[in-house]
């Protein structure tokens, strides 16, 4: 029987969640000596593995990747093809001017986010699921978690990074905290797929097409022959293989997944919350309606400036969440969100798309 801890542990950030989005912030707030707490549900960092793993080309991921690039496998990006599966025309083939980035793998990419938050000082909890809030005066200023090793937590600032799950019911702020957008969400299933025809690794390609079951599915290579795609549901997956009247089918008809993971997507992904911070409680990554892991990592580290602005320079002016609601507008990554499927509503074509967002450079500490 587990004994029941009461301690309340005291903090200056109290982050939840060990995605990208909070692990930079962990990592970047620890980095100005703040005393830093993650929270993470689950037995690891790097358990979110449905994601294709693509980190944007841009000046703020060539500055941080430069040294994990040393330890961490990953392919440099060269290549992203538009395609008209079913004639197999090509609507855009467009060449990397710096905007590739690279493809990594998500769980050794966030474990090794972890550590550098680590290595900076910041603790984290795993097994840790943050279960409710803990408030004073309308100001939340603490949460309520399932671990009795840190049943309580109380911070002077929290910052919730807990991704797709703040945008649904099941997030653990969202049910005590309205915030004005409900996300639009749907499931569907990642897998590894191994003897794919014709795919080198760093060569993206992208399914557009009216056939519901071919749009938008695209193809992440990660080795030869082996690549990362996401289908609706395993059954999508099966009836696309047995097709024979299409460039996609054609591709995959002799493959096999050797992994699948689910998970839930945004349809109205690029579009922001309306709201970034609710009674103090500033939202990060996924769980404010930012997309993407570099746009999250990015986004955590502006909330980690503006709460170590407040508590290391008294800034008395302006709150943190208030300084991170501003900071995020008038970003690179808020004018050009992360928004991969609905490129042509926003930019017309994905080149536009891609050359602008390699001009992102929030700056690294
Ligand atoms: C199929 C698919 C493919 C994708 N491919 C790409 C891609 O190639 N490139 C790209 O940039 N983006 C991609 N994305 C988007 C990307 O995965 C997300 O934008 C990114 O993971 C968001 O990071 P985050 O840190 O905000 O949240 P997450 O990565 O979701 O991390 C949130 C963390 O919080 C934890 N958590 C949740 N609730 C609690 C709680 N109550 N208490 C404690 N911990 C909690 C979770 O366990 C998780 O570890 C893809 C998404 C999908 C669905």
């Amino acid at each position: 029987m587990v004994t029941e801890c009461k301690q309340s542990v005291k903090c200056d950030i109290l982050i939840i969640g060990a995605g990208p989005a909070g692990l930079w912030a962990a990592k970047t707030a620890a980095g100005y000596n703040l005393d830093v707490v993650i929270l993470e549900e689950h037995p690891c960092a790097g358990f979110t593995k449905h994601c294709s793993g693509w980190l944007l080309g841009c000046e703020f991921t060539y500055r941080f990747f430069n040294e994990l690039k040393q330890i961490l496998p990953h392919q440099k990006v060269s290549r992203f093809i538009i395609r008209d599966p079913v004639s197999g025309a090509v609507k855009e083939d467009i060449e990397d001017t710096g905007w590739g980035g690279y493809l990594v793998r998500r769980e050794l990419f966030d474990r090794e986010l972890a550590r550098l938050a680590i290595l900076a000082g910041a603790k984290l909890f795993l097994n840790a699921k943050a279960t409710s809030l803990i408030r004073e005066d309308n100001h939340v200023v603490g949460v309520r978690t399932s671990s009795a090793r840190i049943p309580e937590v109380r911070a002077r600032a929290i910052i919730s990074a807990d991704g797709m799950k703040s945008a649904t019911a099941t997030g653990f702020a969202k049910r005590e905290i309205a915030i004005a957008y409900e996300a639009e969400i749907y499931p569907g299933v990642q897998m590894e797929l191994v003897n794919v025809r014709d795919v080198v690794p760093g060569i993206i390609e992208i399914y557009e097409s009216t056939d519901t079951f071919l749009a938008g599915r695209s193809l992440w290579p990660h080795g030869n022959g082996i690549t990362l795609s996401s289908f609706s549901s395993i059954e999508a997956y099966s009836q696309i293989k047995l097709r024979q009247d299409n460039a996609l089918s054609y591709k995959i008809a002799l493959s096999s997944p050797i992994y699948m993971s689910s998970f839930l997507n945004r349809r109205n992904m690029g579009l922001y919350y309306q709201r970034l911070t609710k009674d103090g409680l500033i939202f990060v990554g996924e769980a404010c309606g930012c997309s993407g892991i570099i746009h999250g990592m990015i986004s955590g580290y502006y909330a980690a400036l503006a709460v170590k602005d407040e508590i290391l320079n008294g800034n008395k002016t302006i709150k943190a969440d208030e300084q991170y609601e501003n900071m995020m507008r008038n970003s690179d990554i808020y004018k050009n969100p992360f928004c991969y499927r609905n490129i042509r509503n926003y930019y017309g074509l994905y080149k536009n798309w891609l050359e602008r967002s390699k001009e992102i450079r929030a700056s690294v500490p």
